[in-house]
């Protein structure tokens, strides 16, 4: 429940004075529809006004002038500004209005009236002028010219100025909040309280003070990043509070073990104990198994999942495609078959009569493993136990979907998969509220990929020796730009681009690309992946993963349109096989910036290393692109040059959390809780 203390803030913002029909939407789509978000609305620079006189006005300045209005000089023809002539003991300043409305400007600023006028001065032929000024005031009332003038981010129809007026209206209805940080915390970071903190947020003396450096913009971040821990942290716990199946390695895992073609890594063990850990203790796993492409991530999965039939129950993997659930049925099912495990598949494209099968086996128990896309959780689907949910690519899915593969039994337990590796940082606001595995260890015998970066210009140089080496037996890709402008013209470039290959290497080219459905796509890939189809041209519909040991060469067009997270996905479908690969990145553009940046990628393949240096280089706001995908909208806090209040921020939250009643910031740290109100569908991507 909302304490009392909060309301104030959680009035909505029409209650402010000056808001109206029309600015109420404007101000709801700015900052939000209350009171407490117009307050949660940071200034983004500063305007300081200094008297001063009119041959002491610097260009550029911003100033406040005290004039007698010597006389008005209207347009001589049409688009010539409104001029009014001032002066003072320093000599004439023209006061200029395009557009202006002579009537008014003359009621605003009488021949022989004394007026103190603020605006930013511009020094033509050494004569002062102030384009459209800020204030013209009569002398009583030159007070109301603020000396310091936060700047807030402004929207169609409503400027900085007004949005800082209703700042001013709402800032009484700050309330005195109890602190909810550790005191000592707080002393050492030498940090105000939360209501001089927002107070002095709105009231910035120089650019500096709008920096996220500032003691009163972290002490406002780490309060967001605090809630945010806490939300997740209490999602986290009340998994954990939902009984769920006690699963024990047992005859199958050792069997299928024994029947892998490989022994695991180092990595692998690893995660698979933390796993066993989770899948033993009684409680609800929640488990994210980060893994570069290519780390042996299904193996992980596989043993997991035998855990679950050892213990009498069903497991399932569900991946997003029907290529890669079919990759895993196939390359899985055969081991399971093996120890006397019955497996199925489930796709959307069965036949009735397979469907029916599959359905059967699933509901009767006597498959106790299930592959399957989006199919698996469909209400048709009923399994008679099934206990752990491992869930591939998992970004590729909605938190509502997977949330219905595990609704198919009680207290299922998740396991997700990912290939995306991404910043400790960023891990942390995007999937706090699950435990996280990472294989770092690639699995042995993997030939290192060789990296160029080349300009486009050298396209021809790589036809050549794209031509030589496929007539020595090799596959390769080729990647096509993605035109941000439309899908089709995407869809035409790809086209053409597979034309002109065909053409300069004689040799069949396959096409497949994103608008293409399922159907159309995969006899091609089928082709590429059984041999048949030397060359791949592709958009990134490639990109997840699809393994097709043979192909050794990627070559990937306009590279620098890519992020570098997403090139190293790209280049990890090569290099998968015995023989060396190579990747060729073709940068256009930019040139030496767009070059560099793929130089990272030449320095190096661990994808934890590319994509903390991709979050570096992109620095904060958005890095990743990731308000898009559910990243959660913090109003203060950057993820990036906030990253060690981040890290804090979770431990603050963990803690607080394992002290439960014994907490004694427990009734401040629900105040924050719900001043912030974070609510699920607003993280959005867990
Ligand atoms: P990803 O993490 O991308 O899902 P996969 O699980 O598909 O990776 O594994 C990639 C390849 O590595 C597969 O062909 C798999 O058989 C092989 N592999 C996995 N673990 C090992 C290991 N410990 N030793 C050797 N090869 C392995
Ligand atoms: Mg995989």
């Amino acid at each position: 429940m909302r304490p009392e203390i909060l309301f104030p803030l959680f009035a909505e913002v029409t209650s402010l004075k000056g808001v109206g029909a029309r600015v109420a939407p404007l101000i709801t789509r700015l900052a939000g529809p209350l009171v407490r978000d117009v307050l949660f609305l940071a200034p983004t620079g500063v305007v300081r006004r200094e008297a001063s006189t009119a041959d002491q006005a610097r260009d550029g300045e911003t100033v406040i002038l005290d004039l007698t209005i010597d006389r008005h000089l209207p347009p001589h023809k049409i688009g010539a500004p409104w001029k009014v002539r001032a002066f003072d003991a320093g000599g004439f300043v023209h006061l200029i209005w395009f557009k202006g409305h002579g009537e008014h400007l003359k009621r605003l600023a009488p021949p022989g009236a004394r007026r103190i006028v603020s605006g930013k001065v511009e020094r033509f032929n050494n004569e002062a002028q102030i384009p459209h000024p800020d204030y013209v005031l009569s002398p009583e009332r030159a007070d109301e010219i603020p000396g310091f003038e936060a700047i807030y981010p402004a929207t169609q129809g409503l400027t900085s100025r007004q949005v800082r007026k209703l700042v001013q209206t709402a800032l009484p209805s700050l309330p005195d909040l109890p602190e909810w940080q550790d005191l000592a915390w707080r002393a050492k970071q030498g940090w105000p309280a939360w209501r001089e903190a927002m107070v002095a947020l709105h009231d910035p003396r120089t650019e500096a003070d709008c920096a996220p450096e500032t003691p009163v913009r972290r002490r406002l971040a780490y309060d967001e990043l605090l809630a945010h821990q806490l939300a997740l942290a209490r999602r986290r716990r009340a998994r954990q509070a939902v009984p769920a199946p006690r699963l024990t390695p047992g005859d199958a895992s050792a069997r299928l073990e024994a029947a892998l073609p490989f022994t695991l890594t180092g990595a692998q063990i690893m995660a698979l104990a933390e796993i066993r850990g989770d899948l033993a203790s009684g409680e609800q796993m929640g488990r994210l198994l980060q893994g570069d492409v290519g780390s042996g991530k299904t193996a992980v999965a596989a043993l997991a999942m035998a855990d679950a039939v050892a213990s009498g129950f069903q497991a399932a993997l569900m991946a997003p495609t029907e290529i890669l659930a079919r990759q895993h049925a196939s390359r899985l099912s055969p081991l399971f078959e093996a120890i006397g495990v019955r497996a199925v598949l489930l796709t959307g494209r069965d036949s009735a009569a397979v469907r029916r099968h599959a359905l059967d086996a699933i509901a009767s128990g006597e498959a106790a493993v299930a592959f399957g896309t989006h199919a698996l959780f469909q209400d048709a689907v009923r399994f008679h136990r099934l206990a752990l949910a491992v869930v591939d690519e998992q970004h590729r899915f909605g938190v509502k979907e997977r949330a219905r593969l595990q609704a198919k039994g009680d207290g299922v337990h998740l396991l997700t998969m990912s290939a995306t590796p991404i910043p400790r940082t960023l891990e942390l606001t995007q999937y706090g509220d699950l435990e996280v595995s990472r294989l770092r260890e690639k699995p042995p015998g993997r030939k290192p990929v060789t990296t160029a970066v080349l300009p486009l210009a050298r396209t021809d140089e790589v036809v050549a020796r794209l031509k030589a080496a496929l007539a020595d037996g090799a596959q390769a890709y080729w990647i096509c730009p993605l035109v941000a402008e439309s899908e089709a013209s995407d869809l035409a470039a790809a086209e053409a681009r597979a034309g002109e290959l065909r053409q300069a290497l004689g040799v069949e080219v396959g096409l497949v690309h994103g608008q293409m459905p399922g159907p159309e796509r995969e006899p091609v890939m089928a082709e590429f992946a059984a041999g048949r189809l030397p060359l791949l041209v592709a958009t990134t519909v490639v990109e997840v993963g699809v393994d097709v040991p043979n192909a050794t060469i990627m070559v990937i067009e306009h590279a620098d349109r890519f992020g570098l997270a997403q090139l190293h996905q790209l280049r990890g479908r090569v290099g998968r096989g015995a023989r060396a690969s190579a990747c060729i990145l073709l940068y256009g553009g930019l040139g030496e910036t767009a070059r560099e940046r793929l130089e990272t990628l030449r320095r190096t393949e661990d994808g934890f290393e590319i994509a903390e240096e991709d979050f570096r280089l992109r620095g904060g706001g958005d890095p990743l692109g990731l308000k898009q995908s559910g990243f959660p909208a913090y109003r203060f806090a950057d993820p990036f040059r906030h990253r060690d209040l981040l890290l804090a921020a979770a431990d603050d939250a963990r803690l607080a959390l394992a002290r439960g009643r014994d907490e004694p910031r427990r009734e401040a740290l629900h105040v924050l809780s719900e001043l912030f109100d974070w609510r699920p569908e607003r993280t959005g991507a867990d």
